[in-house]
């Protein structure tokens, strides 16, 4: 089961998007210097359809995205809510899964997502808006190919 911490509308996380991002709690990873501790808990409220709903509703036509924050507890669930917003919304918002883990799933369905970040946090190496960041952001292409995009969160 997936719980929500809370959400905010960002507009770095997926470049060229307005996005929901939805922090998702009980990580399973253990990042050394991760910077966001309280994911680890079980806190939050259960993430559902109906409560994804409840929070997209209201910012519809505001957004263009939405992003999965956290979720490697559950992939399976992270998909079929990603689905549900893809078929929900007409295509109209796209998806977005940041994982910690530095592989996709075995049964990863890329037809579920626009954009995909993986890979865990290393302090050393630092976030995705650094030019020696481990981390890697991709962008699904319509027939499934995946073109990495982490170039785009590096200031010229
Ligand atoms: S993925 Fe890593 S940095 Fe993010 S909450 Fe989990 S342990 Fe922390």
């Amino acid at each position: 089961m997936l719980k929500q911490v809370n959400f905010s509308i960002v507009f770095q996380e997926v470049p060229d998007e307005v996005t929901l991002a939805i922090n998702i709690s009980n990580c399973p990873n253990n990042c050394v210097g991760c910077h966001s501790e309280f994911l680890k808990e079980d806190i939050g409220e259960p993430l559902s359809v109906e409560s994804l709903k409840d929070t997209l509703t209201p910012y519809k036509d505001t957004i263009t995205c939405v992003a999965f924050m956290g979720g490697d507890n559950d992939p399976v669930e992270v998909q079929h809510l990603a689905k549900w917003v893809l078929s929900n919304y007409n295509g109209k918002i796209k998806t977005a899964w940041y994982s910690g883990k530095s592989h996709l799933p075995k049964n990863f369905d890329a037809s579920a997502f626009n954009y995909v970040k993986v890979g865990p946090y290393i302090s050393e190496f630092g976030p995705l808006n650094a030019t020696t960041t481990n981390q890697r952001m991709y962008r699904i292409e319509p027939n499934g190919e995946m073109t990495d995009i982490t170039f785009r969160f590096w200031k010229k």
